[in-house]
């Protein structure tokens, strides 16, 4: 067990029966946690990097089956931001120190390329020294470009599952892996960092697909890696699949920050959901990234992707100042900056 964890550090790979191995409940975690930690620490010391969430609107015109502000969901109460609400949560955010904002949403139309192109440039023009992040879906080549151009920094855009299969299973038939990928590779190609990603624990996923995530994000070779537990949505057809695992989670944040020692990855807000200690877990896992909530507070009840979804507390932004005691606890320390990519660490 030990050498298979020193091998991985080593080699930032293992054959997929390693893998399999490595994920099983009976391999001892304590040990794969405390390589991961030291790797983190290698790299980025012990600074855990805030990003603030901005959920610009809860339109989507997609029908992904386990999320709860898919299209067909008419139980959900829709909202959108407008361009000045979502400047005054860069302008609080900004006053709080922080120096990402993440504009992440459902893909809604209204949000069209101009508009987004409008909104990117007006914070890029009010906080030339903040990191603008997008995570609005799937969009063409050329509409990433312009929000580049726009000022645009990163992208996030979870592969969800690198195994077409199950894609298949997991999104109605308009929606496919051949596309995520492709959006993925155009987005590095235009020069994003970018962020991918998948749920643990999804409807019907096995040990073999997370292996092929592990694998496709060996090709992608991501900035971000961001990884939560499944959790259920009433309102879904999912809605009798259980929770993923909290474990698991925590184990493939380990394993992720030893193939990927560079990476930026977030304690995520559904591994904040699933267990009171869940966030600061991840961080002692190896993640080092976490994205309190900056929405305007009204908003931030309606963007339900699963039940019970944090956004009170340390996840509110602007309880910064409980975060910090909170990741200061577990052993790191906030850092109010940029926080980029550290590929040479
Ligand atoms: N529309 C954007 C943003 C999606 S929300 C996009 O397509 O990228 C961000 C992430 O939340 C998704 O990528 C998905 O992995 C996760 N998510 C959605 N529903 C979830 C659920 N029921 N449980 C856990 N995570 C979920």
């Amino acid at each position: 067990m030990e050498s298979l964890i020193a091998k991985l550090k080593q080699e930032k790979n293992l054959t997929d029966a390693e893998f399999k191995a490595i994920l099983q409940q009976d391999f001892p975690e304590s040990l794969l946690f405390s390589v991961a930690d030291a790797v983190r620490r290698e790299v980025y010391g012990d600074a855990v990097f805030i990003r603030g969430l901005i959920e610009v609107s809860n339109y989507c015109k997609n029908n992904c089956y386990y999320c709860g502000i898919r299209a067909g969901n008419c139980k959900a109460e829709r909202y959108r931001l407008t361009e000045e609400q979502i400047l005054d949560c860069c302008e609080t955010g900004h006053a709080l120190g922080f120096r990402t904002f993440v504009l992440q949403g459902g893909e809604d139309p209204y949000f069209d390329d101009a508009l987004i192109c409008k909104v990117v440039s007006a914070i890029r023009e009010k906080f030339p020294d903040s990191a603008i992040t997008l995570s609005l879906g799937e969009k063409s080549k050329d509409s990433y470009r312009r929000y580049f151009e726009a000022g645009a920094n990163r992208y996030l855009l979870r592969h969800e599952t690198a195994t077409a299969e199950h894609y298949r299973l997991l999104h109605p038939d308009d929606l496919t892996w051949e596309n995520r990928k492709r959006c993925l590779f155009d987005l590095k190609d235009i020069g994003y960092q970018v962020g991918a990603g998948f749920m643990v624990g999804s409807p019907y996923q096995t040990v073999h697909h997370l292996i092929a995530d592990l694998r496709f994000l060996q090709e992608l070779m991501p900035d971000m890696i961001g990884i939560g537990p499944y959790l259920t949505h009433k309102d879904t057809p999912f809605a009798n699949h259980p929770n993923g695992s909290m474990e698991t989670t925590l184990r493939l944040i380990a394993v992720l920050r030893l193939m990927f020692p560079y990476a930026l990855i977030p304690s995520t807000t559904a591994l904040g959901t699933i267990h009171p200690q869940g966030r600061e877990l991840g961080l002692k896992a190896g993640a080092n990234v976490v994205m309190p909530n900056l929405s305007p507070g009204d908003v931030r009840a309606l963007y339900t992707l699963y039940e019970n979804k944090r956004y009170s507390g340390s996840e509110a932004a602007e309880s910064l100042e409980l975060l910090k005691k909170q990741v200061a606890n577990a052993g790191y320390q906030v850092v109010c900056d940029r926080g980029d990519v550290r590929r040479d660490g």
